[in-house]
């Protein structure tokens, strides 16, 4: 049984300018012990989808409409929210995009981290002050008991994204849901932070789920990758097979954008045109506005998710037409 399945999942948004269906029949699945890469543009419903498996969803607008979120088996969309409270951040904990916002300015690092200890764990403020003491060693900041009594500003952006981890880990979650997690950080601590999330992940047993919109990233860190465009999985599968095989024209898009140093040439490919506003989706297929490959049947109707190869799941009407016809060199580089 996978550790967590988000099945059809339907999270929207009731606004005065329509409804926003941020998050429209999305699926996927999440074992211990592995990365699943999630990949898309902003306001592709990365993000919302994480918010709903952890709650977090401002209700209104939101909502979510439909599905479920099973963690181990039980669907959390189903807990009470006192129940609910008792899992996020202890048995799914996340850290978010920005590590100064998502830090409190008037309280140390180590307050921070033994509050979600305390919350969670039947401890003692020792034991609690303890393990904060630990889980920043662990997270590999200098001087941690020196560096437990200082405030966020005291420290840089890669020291606030290390605590952040460790307020995110603090209480052995089995799922960790790490949100551009890189992204305000230079490209040395990117990748010592994306280093030290997959060193802990193998001690620790977590199934992750990395967000970003950075398919470098993903190659290095994933095992399989859902990509998203504007609101739905478009593509899913193991990691080599995106990279190696992808099969939906913009899955193409993004691998064609990613700079490559041995290739000579060349202008980077880019994806023409913008993301539909999700209060005003097209009829038919989301993407057929900015895809090379669209006929009159993409924009009359919408493509399922289906399994088209063993293990890999497209959206799109023309998957053996773009198999064919996809720049070779994207894929030989990649
Ligand atoms: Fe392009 Fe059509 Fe496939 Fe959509 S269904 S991605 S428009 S070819």
């Amino acid at each position: 049984m996978a550790l967590l399945e988000v099945k059809n999942l339907r999270t929207y948004f009731f606004t005065d300018d329509g409804v926003a269906k941020s998050v429209d029949d999305v699926s996927y699945t999440v074992n211990r012990k592995e990365t699943l890469g999630v990949v898309g543009e902003s306001g592709c419903g990365k993000s919302v989808t994480a918010l709903s498996i952890m709650r977090l969803i401002p209700m209104p607008p939101g909502r979510i409409v439909g599905g479920e979120i099973l963690f181990d088996g039980v669907d959390l969309l189903k807990l009470p929210e006192d129940d609910m409270r008792a899992i996020r951040g202890n048995k799914i904990g996340m850290i978010f995009q920005e590590p100064m916002t998502s830090l409190n300015p008037v309280f140390t690092v180590g307050n921070q981290i033994e509050e979600s200890i305390l919350l969670h764990q039947k401890v003692s403020k020792e034991e609690a002050k303890n393990r904060a003491i630990e889980m920043l060693r662990k997270v590999g900041i200098p001087a941690p008991e020196q560096r437990y009594k200082e405030y966020p500003h005291q420290l840089s952006g890669g020291m606030r994204q290390r605590v952040m981890i460790a307020i995110a880990l603090s209480c052995n979650p089995s799922v960790l849901i790490a949100d551009e997690p890189t992204t305000a950080l230079d490209v040395t601590v990117q990748a010592q932070i994306l280093e030290l999330i997959n060193e802990l992940q193998q001690t620790l047993g977590m199934g992750v789920i990395l967000i970003t919109h950075d398919l470098g990233v993903i190659a290095e860190t994933a095992d399989r990758v859902a990509v998203m465009y504007a609101s739905h999985i478009v593509e899913y599968s193991a990691v080599n097979e995106i990279y190696f095989n992808p099969l939906h024209p913009y899955t193409v898009g993004l691998l064609g954008s990613i700079p490559k140093l041995h290739i000579e040439s060349d202008r980077l490919m880019t994806i023409e045109g913008t993301v539909p506003v999700p209060t005003a989706y097209p009829v038919g297929c989301n993407f057929a506005s900015r895809c090379p490959y669209a006929t009159p049947t993409c924009l009359a109707e919408e493509p399922a998710l289906k399994e088209v190869e063993t293990g890999h799941f497209v959206a799109c009407h023309h998957w053996d037409e773009v198999k064919v016809r996809r720049p070779e060199h994207l894929v030989e580089a990649n």
